[in-house]
Parts: C-alpha cells; sequence; structure tokens
C-alpha cells in the first residue's frame, strides 16, 4: 500500500501562504488534482492542483521546465481536457508529480516566481470533470444506511442474508455526472401511492440526496484478468465527495425486480478535486467488523486490508434553502459521519468488481453507498432523517423538510484529520434542486 514519505511531513510549509492556513483543505500534503479552465472561458480544460486558495496549471509548470522530463511527459496526454491517459500510468507517476510539486512548492524552493505565474486564484477558475466517466457503479457499502433502510420497507428483516457476503452495487449512469455547483431539473417519473389503483407520471415529490464517497480508477486491468486484493490498490487513483441523488417515489415503484433505474439515473454530483491515494496514505486504519458477522471470503480477504483497509475521512452534509440563500444565511450542517465507519473497504469493492474478469477502466468511478454513521442522526439521506418522511427536519430557519424543496442546495464536505499530520480535505460537493421541467 502507499507508503508515507516526506511529502506528508506535518511540518512542511508552503510559500503559497494560503496553503498554510489551518482551516484550508488544500495544505502542501494534499496536491489534488482537477481539470479547470477560466471562469466563463469555453476552451478544453486544463489539468491542475490545487494549493491554498490557487490553483497550479500543471501544463504551464511542464511548459516553464519546472516538472523534469518524465513527469511533463507523464502529463502530456491531457491536453485532450481530460486526466484518464495520467491516471491510467497508476501509482508511478502520481508519485513521482506529487515529489516534484512537494519540492517545488514548500518554502525555500527555487523558481517561486516561475511557479507563481502558473498560478490562478481558484475563485477565477471553474472546474470541469476531472476525466472522462465510462462507466460508474455505485455499491451499498454503508451497512448503517442499509439497516435503516431495509427497516422501512421490510421491519421484520432489514438487511438481506447476502449483504454480510457480497459487496452489493447497481450499474450507474456515468453521463449525468457533474462536478460541484451542478444544478438538474426535478425529475418527472412514474410513482404510484400504495392504496392508488395504478401508477401516475408527474414531478418527483420525494427528491432526496445520498452522502458518498467516490472512487476512481487509476490503472485498469484487461477483460477476463480479475485483480487479486494484493494489488487492487495499484488500480485506485483517488477519491472524490459524490452525491447520488435519488428521487425516493420514482425508487420504491421501479426499484423490483431489478434495482435502481430513473430514479438515479438524473444526476450525480462530485468534488472536482481527486485526492490521490497518496494524500490519503497517513489516514488510513484498520478494516474491522463485529465478532459475530461472517469473516469476509478469501478473495476480499488480505492482511495489508485487514491493517489499514479503511480510510478515516470526517463527512458533513449541509442543507442551504432558496429562503436561507436570500437572507444570507450560511448553509446548515444536517448530520457528520465517518468513512471508517463502512462495511466494505475500497479495495473490497474494486477487487470484488473485477472477480468476474469485468475490466476496470481509467476514470471509471466506484460509489460507496450512503455512509451513514452507527448513532441516530447519522442517516447520510434524507430518508433516514426523517424516517422515510413520516417526520419533519426544522431548520434553523423555521423551515420544514421531509425531502428537497425546488431551489435547495446540498453540500458535502470531508476532512481527513489524525494527529502528527496535517489535516487534509475534499472542498466542496454542492448540487441544487430546481423547478421540474413542465409539459
Ligand atoms: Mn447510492
Amino acid at each position: 500500500m502507499t507508503p508515507i514519505d516526506d511529502t506528508h511531513d506535518p511540518a512542511l510549509r508552503s510559500w503559497v501562504e494560503s496553503a498554510n492556513d489551518a482551516d484550508t483543505d488544500f495544505p502542501l500534503q494534499n496536491l489534488p488534482l482537477g481539470m479547470f479552465r477560466g471562469a466563463g472561458e469555453t476552451g478544453v480544460l486544463r489539468a491542475g492542483v490545487a494549493i491554498g486558495d490557487q490553483v497550479l496549471d500543471l501544463h504551464a509548470a511542464a511548459g516553464a521546465a519546472l516538472l523534469d522530463d518524465a513527469v511533463a511527459a507523464s502529463l502530456g496526454g491531457q491536453l485532450d481536457g481530460t486526466l484518464n491517459t495520467f491516471m491510467a500510468l497508476g501509482a508511478p507517476a502520481r508519485q513521482a508529480l506529487r515529489s516534484a510539486l512537494s519540492a517545488g512548492l514548500r518554502e525555500g524552493a527555487p523558481r517561486q516566481a516561475d511557479w507563481q505565474r502558473c498560478m490562478h486564484a481558484a475563485s477565477s477558475v471553474e472546474m470541469g470533470l476531472p476525466c472522462r466517466i465510462s462507466d460508474y457503479t455505485d455499491f451499498y457499502a454503508g451497512i448503517h444506511h442499509a439497516r435503516a433502510v431495509g427497516k422501512l420497507f421490510r421491519p421484520d428483516n432489514p438487511l438481506l442474508p447476502n449483504y454480510t457476503w457480497v459487496p452489493s452495487g447497481y450499474h450507474g449512469r456515468a453521463s449525468s455526472i457533474g462536478v460541484s455547483g451542478q444544478t438538474f431539473r426535478r425529475p418527472r417519473g412514474q410513482t404510484k401511492a400504495a392504496d392508488a389503483p395504478m401508477p401516475e407520471f408527474g414531478p418527483s415529490k420525494r427528491i432526496d440526496y445520498e452522502l458518498e464517497l467516490g472512487l476512481f480508477i487509476g490503472r485498469g486491468n484487461a477483460l477476463g484478468e480479475p485483480i487479486a486484493i494484493e494489488r487492487s490498490e495499484d488500480h485506485a487513483c483517488g477519491v472524490v465527495l459524490l452525491n447520488d441523488w435519488s428521487a425516493r417515489d420514482i425508487q420504491a415503484w421501479e426499484y423490483q425486480p431489478l434495482g435502481p433505474f430513473l430514479a438515479k439515473s438524473f444526476a450525480t454530483t462530485i468534488s472536482p478535486w481527486i485526492v490521490t491515494l497518496e494524500a490519503l496514505a497517513p489516514f488510513r486504519s484498520p478494516f474491522t467488523r463485529p465478532a459475530e458477522d461472517p469473516k469476509p471470503l478469501p478473495y476480499l480477504d488480505s492482511a495489508d486490508n485487514r491493517e489499514r483497509g479503511a480510510v478515516d475521512i470526517g463527512f458533513e452534509v449541509l442543507l442551504q434553502t432558496r429562503a436561507m440563500r436570500a437572507a444570507g444565511l450560511a448553509p446548515q450542517s444536517l448530520m457528520q459521519s465517518n468513512f471508517r465507519d463502512a462495511y466494505w473497504t475500497l479495495a473490497q469493492m474494486l477487487t470484488h468488481h473485477a472477480s468476474n474478469g469485468c475490466n476496470l477502466q481509467a476514470g471509471d468511478l466506484l460509489g460507496s453507498g450512503t455512509q451513514s454513521g452507527p448513532r441516530p442522526g447519522q442517516g447520510g439521506s434524507l430518508l433516514e432523517l426523517t424516517d422515510g418522511g413520516k417526520t419533519l427536519l426544522t431548520l434553523a430557519s423555521g423551515e420544514q423538510r421531509r425531502f428537497l424543496e425546488d431551489g435547495d442546495s446540498v453540500v458535502l464536505r470531508g476532512r481527513c484529520t489524525r494527529a502528527g499530520y496535517r489535516s487534509i480535505g475534499f472542498g466542496a460537493c454542492e448540487g441544487t434542486v430546481l423547478a421540474a421541467l413542465t409539459g
């Protein structure tokens, strides 16, 4: 697994002053990758790295000979507006880039004026998708969510018997994935009230969010060649926050027998910066299970996975209604949870996905499933926080919610914190529900 090295030294400071703020998501120890262009521009997206409140243009840095030839060559394919080619190179290329950036951006580094000319204020750029996402799969690795939602549908049997054995997932829709700032129309679809004789077609009345982590694949595998769990993280690039927007009334009517379909495919929002596996190295934790639960089958088990398969990522969900925005009120926190509590690790999900020979490709996205915590009030969706829409959530503004209203914005946040290491964050993953299409 990814080693801890001098790029994680908590004493490192950057000559980019804002990167030294205690609260920044993007200190020198993070260095997440994304694609950007000037706000309002229409040109091709450029590869960048977030540092404090700045974005470093990697092409410009390569062009100014600030990166050595091998690192510059690894970025050479990026002028197509995606990171896929670089991601496919895997960990060695990411680690070489990380080392070069860590050296060039730290205090006392030479050629600071040259680096500075490759920087843009983050407030002056807009972010695009970091890569071309050919396939998107959403897992169901949050057991507290699975149990809470299962209880709503099957009070006597909340967790299906395969849950503790199989990392379940469904194949999601890649074309409707957008980055933070995404807006989408409230979808229309078929719904059926329990006591209605037949379904109706119209705007969903139960729009919800799901707090998830997204894993981007780096190096792919050939069709027919599974990925052993001991090597699964060689195929992972990094993670983002992911909001799997869900229309619960459409979902309830359509989900049997083949699972989610139009209830999920209308929009998915991710945070724009890929936090690399290298940046996450200090925040790894042991993967544990309750003693009474089955041990994972051998193909989903390894010493490394047991010792540090989990990742300690603190999550938060915030809501800002249209009225709150108009009144200048900040988004209100609804809950907090931690990715440590996931029932399956990233390595297990990745290995399971390829275990039948399915080929994963650079830029494929794997969602973690909703990351609810074990305690009441830690539901990662409104479905849980309002007990299936039966109770009302009262906001500080005095407004109440069962599900999302038009104009509501949901913000996901994530942050890794561990004593002895510099905290890193993800930036915002924000999306807004607009009124339904009419007609
Ligand atoms: Mn989901």
